[in-house]
């Protein structure tokens, strides 16, 4: 069986034993976990682990997080496909073109030029054509195309900055890890009449949201 084939089968086993029995069940977000290759986003030396039950480094100290973790807050936007996507915290770019298979465009901030440098090259070399990205501090949004119908921060933030709030649509939906530096509660947002009506997921461990209206630096 060659390379590809395998890691195919390791997806498609990564949804039946990882995703289905904890209550993902939205059917395009399971088909985007199936088809979008997790082992072209990580470091090349670990691209045996893509679809282990884990979040992986990235480098620059930073991770790609569990494929839970990554269907879980996608599940959570309800993502339709005429619809726009705000993500702040691109990291690897996995989440970012599971965010493109379901949307119709995708906006992603990262904070390390880097780490946009790297996941730029893959999403192009993938083809998605759907996807802008910039590096600078995400925890203002991305004011020139807002409002968006969904805004998913994937790093914890210690509160939840009202400039992001303003950038998200009536009807639109924000899920972002609030809480500590170290440990955070998943929020999911939903704005009904201009008011951000929040629901709290699960516990969650995200890497800080450093930026103007995240932590002020790294610990
Ligand atoms: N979604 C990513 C993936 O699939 O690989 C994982 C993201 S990682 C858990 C969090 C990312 O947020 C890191 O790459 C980090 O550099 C970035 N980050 C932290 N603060 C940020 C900020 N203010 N603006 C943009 N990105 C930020």
């Amino acid at each position: 069986m060659d390379r590809e084939h395998r890691f195919e089968e390791e997806r498609s086993r990564m949804v039946e034993t990882q995703l289905l029995p904890r209550g993902i069940t939205d059917e395009s977000v399971l088909l985007a976990m199936k088809k979008v290759p997790r082992h072209r986003f990580v470091p090349a030396d670990l691209m045996e682990f893509a679809y282990e039950d884990r979040p992986l480094p990235i480098g620059e100290g930073q991770t790609i997080s569990q494929p839970y973790i990554v269907a879980l807050m996608t599940q959570c936007l309800e993502l339709k496909e005429d619809e726009s996507v705000l993500e702040i915290g691109s990291g690897s770019g996995y989440q970012t073109a599971i965010l493109a298979e379901l949307a119709r465009q995708v906006y992603t901030v990262e904070r390390i030029e880097e780490l946009r440098n790297r996941s730029s090259e893959i999403l192009n070399t993938l083809g998605y054509v759907n996807v802008n990205l910039k590096a600078g501090d995400g925890s203002e949004g991305w004011p020139e195309f807002a409002p968006y119908d969904g805004i998913m921060v994937t790093a914890g933030s210690p509160e939840i900055p009202e400039v992001l709030a303003e950038q998200v649509n009536e009807g639109g939906r924000l899920v972002i890890p609030v809480g500590g530096y170290y440990s955070q509660e998943l929020a999911v947002m939903h704005k009904i009449h201009g008011n951000l009506e929040r629901k709290n997921v699960c516990g969650c461990v995200f890497v800080p949201l450093i930026g103007k209206y995240g932590w002020e630096r790294g610990k």
